[in-house]
């Protein structure tokens, strides 16, 4: 099964900038979208999260980390 060639969160096309993922202070290249854990959809650096912080999940869109009420950053929202 190939990984699909655009983000299949917000729907734009998967470029070289858009493959690099934060993980801590770490930052880890890709070829290809990364899959989130748990909802398995592909997705871009903007709409994937890596997070080490929780055993078993390192990647995680923006709503699945949300969820499990991991940090995000802080948006200032309400
Ligand atoms: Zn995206
Ligand atoms: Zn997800």
């Amino acid at each position: 099964m190939e990984p699909p060639g655009n983000c299949q969160a917000c729907r734009r096309v998967a470029t070289e900038s858009m493959l690099r993922y934060h993980r801590g202070a770490d930052v880890v290249h890709h070829e290809s979208l990364l899959q989130c854990d748990i909802c398995e959809r592909f997705a871009c650096a903007e709409c994937l999260k890596v997070y080490d912080i929780i055993s078993g999940y390192d990647f995680l869109c923006h709503e699945c980390a949300r969820e499990l009420g991991a940090p995000g950053p802080p948006n200032g929202g309400h």
